[in-house]
């Protein structure tokens, strides 16, 4: 079986310097730490970024996805990207979007710095290869492999700063678990997150976060630049008012803006509260919920289907 091993940088590719621990090690040498390949297992290795994944673009996505594509048409039985954990949700959630995943396709990183005593890259390493050596991990979309725990992209999170236990699907648990080297389901896979037309992303859309006493300064002062706008609400989908009238002229002069909640399982509601800035409000004033997907993925989803042509309508319409 041929596993293709994609490194992009991050923690687990880094050595120490005088200036701090910085990207250094490519994939062959990462594949060499995590003892990877066996008789009946080849892994091949190639250097696609070497970046700490703070620097990972959407444009970079677009890029990784390309070659994860091209490792699959090349006859590669199963994908690896080894990945800074600081955006590793957010890439993981992209392939979900741009990679028809006919093989697993599996992301992976680490909290530990090679070297340091407990360092966990190698093992999380290896666990990940023993996913994507699962045929039937390709029917969950690309996954994340943190700690021998699997999650889908769509809930998968970090969520420790410095502890090795950093990833979690605070929504939804694991969807998995590697066990002396099996991967082990505990649900069927999931509906499929695949856009309908794939394409490098060349719109602009940001993030905004609602907190208390929100005002409509950020957004009116960006209003005009931006193709579109995610809201990290409050709670099921609120936000204050005079926020809530800058998000409607934000809307109502063409920007696709899209109302997400700011919590770790969020959800946004449909029907529950009035009043100006609730979510009856603010859906029945040209916003679009994004359901239960978290902020920082709604606005992937929006920058990359607008990029690809769709509505945020479209987009979302099976969120909400
Ligand atoms: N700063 C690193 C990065 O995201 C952190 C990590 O890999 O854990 O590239």
């Amino acid at each position: 079986m041929r596993i293709s091993l994609l490194a992009t940088g991050g923690t687990i590719s880094t050595q120490r310097g005088a200036d701090g621990a910085t990207p250094a090690l490519g994939a062959q040498a990462l594949a060499a730490a995590a003892r990877a390949g066996g008789a009946d297992l080849v892994v091949t290795a190639r250097d696609v970024l070497r970046l700490s994944s703070r620097n990972v673009t959407p444009a970079a996505m677009w890029d990784l996805a390309c070659a994860v594509e091209e490792e699959i048409q090349g006859g590669a039985e199963g994908v690896v990207i080894t990945h800074g954990t600081d955006t590793l949700e957010e890439t993981a959630y992209a392939l979900a979007l741009l990679v028809r995943t006919s093989v697993p396709v599996v992301a992976t990183g680490a909290m530990r710095v090679p070297g340091s005593a407990g360092e966990d890259g190698p093992a999380n390493l290896a666990a990940a290869i023993a996913v994507a050596a699962t045929p039937r991990f390709a029917a969950y979309g690309p996954v994340v492999v943190h700690q021998d725990e699997i999650h889908l992209a769509r809930w998968a999170a970090k969520v420790h700063g410095t502890r090795v236990a950093a990833f979690g699907s605070p929504a939804a648990g694991p969807a998995g678990l590697v066990v002396e080297g099996r991967a082990l389901s505990f649900f069927g896979p999931p509906p499929s997150e695949r856009l309908l037309r794939a394409c490098a992303p060349d719109k602009r859309v940001e993030l905004i976060w609602a907190v208390a006493g929100s005002d409509g300064l950020m957004v009116d002062a960006i209003r005009d630049r931006v193709d579109g706008l995610v809201v990290a609400g409050l709670g099921g989908g609120h936000v204050p008012a005079p926020l809530a009238e800058a998000l409607v002229r934000a809307a109502g002069a063409g920007v696709a803006v899209v109302l997400a909640s700011r919590c770790a399982s969020p959800q946004v509601l449909r029907d529950t509260y009035g009043g100006a800035g609730g979510e009856r409000h603010l859906l029945a004033s040209g916003l679009v919920s994004a359901g239960a997907l978290s902020p920082v993925k709604a606005r992937l989803r929006l920058l990359f289907g607008l990029s690809a042509g769709f509505t945020a309508a479209e987009l979302f319409a099976a969120e909400a």
